[in-house]
């Protein structure tokens, strides 16, 4: 099952409560029909057609139960067209009146065709059943490989623009790891690219990206366990993609750290050489550092300054070592100097 269908199954088993609001049943049946589907005259008769998805099919069937028994169109039928697709069509008599319930009149009336204004203003329940019907209608999440997008698309800016706003009032779910109240979830309106709407090319999409966004709005409009699921998911493929570079940066950082121990090691025996030679005595510190160095030309310089006696810092090592070869230059040039 693809991301998209297991975050719409775990809607559909969501949105399926019995706990559901009627408020909340009204806002998902005019989001539904909004998204996915479109009303047109068919002679004497106005037509409602949507085209879902098995799962957007299960919430539009629940909404239309909580349809007053006033605004309930007598015909309403829904016919599979493949094996996850269905067909809504809702024909007179009462569609008029269910087009006016779920606010299609009304935005079809408007110049913007947005959202209708019930949706727009509604009460935080409702937000929830906004967006849980907008990703049933049109939603999809990128696969955790190729990247952190989750978006719907919409037939106009007017509803992408209504679909930010009500994702920023999506209210946290208290407890649940996934979620925080500190994560909003940002969403924005961008270009479709190929996007498709079952009534033609989309307009624009509510797209929410970044990880934790995501994941928030996720758990927020009812599909936690995808949600978890997805984050470890692209939790893992950005392990895979860093492994190699950092596993590459370590070894070059070993190839570096060792070229350095082997460069010092070097003066460090030419200096003691030198020293021993002029008769130099050195100061205790000094000989010890550069004996430790000479005992283990593996080690970086902050184990050398751990295996000391008394252990040290890996700058004290360090300076040490510089000094000794600063000294071993000074007595090189006196020696060399012309007298
Ligand atoms: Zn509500």
């Amino acid at each position: 099952m693809s991301w998209p269908q297991r975050v719409c199954t775990e809607l559909a088993a969501a949105t399926a409560s019995a706990q559901v609001r009627r408020c909340c049943r009204q806002v998902q049946l005019a989001v539904l029909l909004r998204l996915a589907g479109q009303t047109y005259r068919c002679g004497a008769h106005l037509v409602i057609e949507a085209e879902l998805s098995a799962a957007a099919a299960a919430t539009a069937r629940a909404a239309l139960l909580a349809v007053p028994p006033a605004a309930r169109p007598q015909r309403i039928t829904l016919r599979p067209t493949g094996n996850t697709d269905r067909v809504l069509q809702i024909t007179e008599p009462g569609t008029g009146r269910l087009a006016t319930w779920t606010g299609l009149l009304e935005t079809a009336l408007r110049a913007d065709g947005g959202l209708p204004r019930f949706v727009v203003s509604a009460s935080r329940c409702c937000t929830v059943a906004a967006w849980q019907a907008a990703f049933l209608a049109a939603g999809t999440l990128s696969r955790p490989a190729r990247g952190s997008e989750l978006s719907v698309a919409c037939p106009t800016t007017a509803t992408a623009l209504a679909l930010t706003g009500l994702a920023r009032r999506l209210p946290a779910t208290p407890g649940n790891p996934g979620d925080s109240e500190n994560v909003v979830p940002h969403a924005t309106v961008r270009p479709p690219g190929r996007r498709m709407l079952p009534t033609g090319p989309a307009a624009e999409l509510a797209a929410v990206s970044g990880d934790e966004e995501i994941t928030a709005l996720l758990t927020r409009i009812g599909a936690p366990a995808t949600a978890a699921d997805w984050a470890t998911a692209r939790r893992t493929a950005h392990a895979r993609r860093t492994a190699p570079m950092l596993s590459g940066a370590c070894s070059q950082n070993r190839q570096r750290q060792h070229r350095a121990a082997t460069d010092t090691i070097a003066k460090l025996q030419t200096a003691l050489e030198v020293l021993d030679g002029l008769g130099v005595t050195l100061p205790q510190p000094l000989t010890d550092a550069a004996q430790l160095r000479l005992a283990h030309p593996a080690l970086s310089l902050e184990q050398l300054a751990q295996i000391a006696d008394p252990p040290t810092t890996k700058d004290t090592i360090a300076g040490r070592l510089r000094r000794l070869l600063a000294l071993a230059g000074s007595h090189t040039n006196n020696s060399t100097a012309p007298q």
